[in-house]
């Protein structure tokens, strides 16, 4: 008995030790690793900031406050080559590593590696008026290029949201204002710098690295390297512009769905509009590429046909019209700024002739149901006729080209932890029955969801297996892999 109980405290013992020893290890390859990593990012001349410094908190929080990740460093890259070194270091210590352009990432994903390096201070911008292109620093915020690129009297397609980053944005697509004039944001790109897995600056065009400059312009971010800064095709901006509000009783929505079906697809591609329906309401917001006379004319059988409760044609600037449809003041356009909040939200893509009437009726009744501590909107961005849809599938990674309206259903979380976890649940059950009954299989990746299953074809579709073999080519030690990353295989 008494051997029984010494060989049980003997083994005790030894178990004990061994896991002191394993734990002593840790924590000393743990110390090992921060001071290889201090030491291997010394070059770097921007801000680093770690766990243990007072920012690094406040430092994480960018537009979505419902993920939170925490990262070994941060690191404010002031030049190029800050991007270099980091590249570099998490090769070498084989640690992961991420970009943040704007922080608009609906799963935080700019913050997810263990390294972060934020780009926000590569933000020059530079206008070639006679070649008509522009260079834009991969951490420029959408509204700042916006404002450079109309003083010099230019634009390019960008999403209404000025606080967005370029960075993000442009690598899987870009929809938003002139999205029917000139299609996304990624089909206007005519090259890119790019800091590879191995450090290296490299500039990616059609002629150079043909099968990347195809990957990037889609399912850029975050995969096969860093975006230092990207050349942008511009477009000369009419003298002014008319800014197209029409606003609906929620009664009357199937009406305005019924116009839009008929007339959306023959509207000229000067008019790029969505269709947002938020608590108790729906206005149609859009922009006309004219005159206040030629888009009341342009539009005129549309308002007639649809019947809105009231209708505002304004002639402004361009920029002006940038402002309104980003719902900030001219100085937060210029000089965008987060506005933390805590939010999910879902995708859909539906094919032509447009969503059904049943399947209007199902997302109405949804979005009425939910409770108040999760208010929900959807906006319908109108593809059907325009430039996106003249592209071929397979011409970039941006493979939703045969669509009539994108879909974004998105939900506040105001509640508690509990009501928020409910109504995501909702959310992602309403999700998966609405797309298999009334919308295609296709979901936006710029709206990335980390619930969303088989997310690499829904995203990409016929362009993966295109997609893996670039990955397999630039990324083959998966430097830049993420949880929604392309996959090597
Ligand atoms: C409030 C709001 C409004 C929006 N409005 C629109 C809209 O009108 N139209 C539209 O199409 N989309 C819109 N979006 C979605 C937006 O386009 C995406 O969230 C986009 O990915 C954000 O880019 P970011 O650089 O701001 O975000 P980040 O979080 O910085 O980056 C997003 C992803 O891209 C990667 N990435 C960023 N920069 C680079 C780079 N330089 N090189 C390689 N990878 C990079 C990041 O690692 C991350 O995985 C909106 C999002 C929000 C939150």
């Amino acid at each position: 008995m008494i051997t029984v109980l010494t060989y049980k405290k003997l083994l005790l013992s030894i178990y004990i030790l061994l896991c002191l020893i394993i734990i002593c290890k840790i924590s000393s390859a743990n110390k090992l690793r921060k001071r290889d990593l201090t030491s291997c990012l010394v070059d770097v001349q921007g801000k680093k900031v770690y766990p243990n410094d007072p920012e690094y908190n406040s430092d994480l929080i960018d537009e979505n406050t419902r993920v939170m990740f925490t990262p070994s460093v941060i690191i404010y890259a002031n030049i190029v080559a800050d991007v270099q070194f980091s590249v570099y270091c998490a090769s070498t210590l084989n640690m992961s590593i991420s970009v943040r352009s704007g922080g608009h990432s609906y799963e935080k994903y700019g913050t997810i590696g263990a390294i972060v390096v934020d780009i926000t201070n590569l933000n020059q911008i530079t206008i070639n008026s006679t070649a008509k292109t522009a260079v834009v620093g991969a951490g420029s915020r959408l509204g700042s290029i916006f404002y450079a690129l109309s003083q010099a009297g230019f634009l390019a397609p960008f999403g209404t949201c000025p606080s967005v980053g370029i960075g993000g944005h442009a690598l899987g697509g870009g929809y938003g204002l002139f999205g029917r004039k000139y299609g996304p944001a990624s089909d206007n790109i005519l090259s890119m710098d790019l800091v590879d897995p191995t450090g290296r600056l490299i500039t990616v065009t059609a002629d150079k690295y043909t099968d990347l400059f195809f990957a990037l312009r889609g399912a850029g971010a975050n995969n096969y390297g860093i975006v230092t800064s990207f050349t942008f095709q511009i477009y000369p901006t009419p003298p002014k512009v008319t800014s197209i509000s029409l606003k609906y009783n929620l009664t009357k929505i199937q009406t305005l769905f019924d116009t839009t079906q008929q007339l959306g697809p023959t509207l000229p591609d000067d008019v790029s509009f969505s269709i947002v329906i938020d608590i108790g309401s729906v206005e149609f917001q859009g922009v006309y590429l004219g005159s206040q006379s030629s888009a009341t004319q342009v539009m005129s059988q549309f308002v007639s046909l649809s019947q809105p409760t009231s209708n505002q044609f304004t002639e402004e600037s361009l920029f002006d019209s940038v402002v309104r449809w980003g719902f900030q003041q001219s100085n937060g356009t210029i000089y965008p700024y987060h506005s933390p909040s805590n939010f999910k939200a879902k995708s859909f893509y539906v094919k032509p002739p447009g969503l059904s009437a049943q399947g209007v009726q199902s997302l109405v009744t949804f979005m009425t149901g939910l409770p108040t501590t999760c208010p929900t909107y959807a906006v319908f961005d109108l593809y059907a006729g325009g430039a996106a849809t003249r592209i071929a599938a397979n011409a970039t990674a941006f493979v939703h080209r045969d669509v009539f309206h994108s879909i974004e259903l998105f939900t506040t979380l105001t509640g508690d932890n509990t009501t928020n976890a409910q109504c995501i649940t909702q959310l992602n059950s309403f999700g998966e029955t609405f797309q298999s009954n009334y919308t295609d299989y296709s979901c936006y990746q710029n709206y990335i969801d980390r619930d969303l299953t088989d997310w690499q074809n829904r995203y990409y579709g016929s362009n993966l297996p295109a997609l893996i073999a670039a990955k397999k080519i630039y990324d083959p030690n998966n430097v830049f892999g993420y949880v929604q990353g392309i996959p090597l295989a």
